[in-house]
């Protein structure tokens, strides 16, 4: 049998919403390689979803943290140390705002909303970097999820975009902050994929249809395919790369242009 890339390896995994959400496909990748996983849950309805998944991962943990609350980081991370006495990744594939931001103009987003996509998107991978250092005693790596529209306008992705640029830029910083003590810190810049957080994005579909109609590889991406590169970033096999964001998107970032198959040919 081949050996497991993360035997003996453990890290914690925020964002898992459904059976849909990117952090669970990490979650499968890294417990097959044969990673013990600790997540988070925010309320009842998503723990009840949560626990459901987890009697598929054995020797998991799961405890509340809803991110925008310190108190709440402090006493998951406080939880996670009680059962793991050091740990090696984080998954932190959190990402909110106002659904009314997502409509219309990004002229019209308010104080009180930026403020919250900023928070809840960004701010808070700098707070949970903070509360995981103390128990990254060997090191570690620290994966985001970040997405296309940080870089370029993307309709209606408005303020989220904003709160993906400060997303990127924070991992850089974090990297460099962390990178003494042997953590790495990674963006993945994920292609669309049907989840419930997309589904607050008028016009999905058409990110959809248009990433599969001019991507290179002319398709989407899926959200397996996202848990592998997290793999990638976790494991040693990425063992000198920080501060990076990687494109998990069929290629579509390098586009200048759109061509359809018959223009580019003619
Ligand atoms: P999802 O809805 O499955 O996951 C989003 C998660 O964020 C949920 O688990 C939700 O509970 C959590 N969350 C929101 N506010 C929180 C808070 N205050 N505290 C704790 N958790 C909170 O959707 P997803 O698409 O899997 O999103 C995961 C990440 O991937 C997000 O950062 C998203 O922006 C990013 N992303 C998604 C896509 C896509 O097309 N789906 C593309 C690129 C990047």
């Amino acid at each position: 049998m081949t050996q497991q890339m993360l035997a003996g390896k453990r890290g914690v995994v925020l964002g898992v919403a459904n059976n849909r959400s990117i952090a669970w496909a990490c979650a499968k990748e890294l417990a097959a390689q044969g990673a013990e996983l600790a997540f988070n849950y925010l309320g009842a309805a998503q723990e009840k979803r949560l626990k459901e998944l987890l009697t598929g991962i054995p020797n998991s943990l799961a405890f509340p943290c809803d991110v925008a609350r310190d108190e709440e980081i402090q006493s998951f991370f406080a939880e996670v140390s009680k059962k793991f006495d050091s740990i090696d990744f984080v998954i932190h594939s959190i990402g909110y705002a106002d659904k009314e931001d997502l409509k219309g103009k990004f002229l019209n987003t308010s104080r009180a909303n930026f403020a919250l996509a900023l928070d809840i998107s960004a701010y808070s991978l700098v707070a949970v970097a903070k509360a995981a250092e103390p128990l990254m005693r060997q090191g570690g790596s620290i994966v985001a999820m970040s997405y296309y529209g940080a870089e370029k306008v993307v309709p209606h992705y408005n303020v989220m975009g904003v709160a993906k640029a400060a997303l990127e830029m924070s991992s850089k910083y974090l990297a460099e902050d962390l990178g003494a003590k042997g953590i790495r810190v990674n963006c993945i810049s994920a292609g669309p994929v049907r989840t419930l957080a997309s589904s607050a994005i008028p016009g999905f579909k058409s990110m959809l249809e248009t990433a599969q109609k001019f991507a290179p590889l002319r398709r989407n991406m899926t959200a397996e395919e996202v848990g592998k590169s997290a793999l990638y970033l976790i494991s040693d096999l990425s063992s000198a790369v920080t501060g990076e964001v990687l494109h998990v998107d069929c290629g579509y970032n390098i586009l200048g242009m759109f061509m359809s198959d018959q223009e580019s040919e003619g």
